[in-house]
């Protein structure tokens, strides 16, 4: 029988809109929903997960959702042994130009393999 958690979702408060479900830059009007979450203030994630390195958990980049994590603020953790990308140091983004690194694609590690 297989036992193994992977592939479960869990759900976890918007990391976009903070739970609140709102447009944390109210780009379209006041009222304008969160399209991360849809307004519900929570995101379904799939573990086992890990905080987005590019966004800092954030869930935004600028004025923008994350690219990396869509705005959830965490990405699914690579399976096997990791590493610190050596590209970019951990800190998921390419200095040069200011988009996520392509090494780890925003999420700081890689697998050490
Ligand atoms: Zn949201
Ligand atoms: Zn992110
Ligand atoms: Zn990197």
């Amino acid at each position: 029988m297989n036992m193994a958690v992977n592939g479960v979702t869990t759900e976890i408060v918007c990391a976009f809109c903070d739970g609140k479900g709102k447009d944390p830059f109210n780009l379209l009007s006041e009222k304008s929903t969160c399209h991360v979450c849809g307004g519900k203030g929570m995101v379904e994630a799939r573990k086992p997960f890990m905080k987005c390195a590019y966004c800092k958990g954030a869930g935004k980049y600028k004025s923008y959702s994350c690219n990396v994590c869509k705005g959830k603020g965490v990405v699914p953790e690579l399976e096997g042994d990791t590493k610190t990308c050596p590209e970019c140091a951990g800190a998921g983004d390419d200095i040069s130009s200011g988009m996520e690194c392509m090494t780890c694609r925003g999420r700081g590690i890689v697998l050490a393999t």
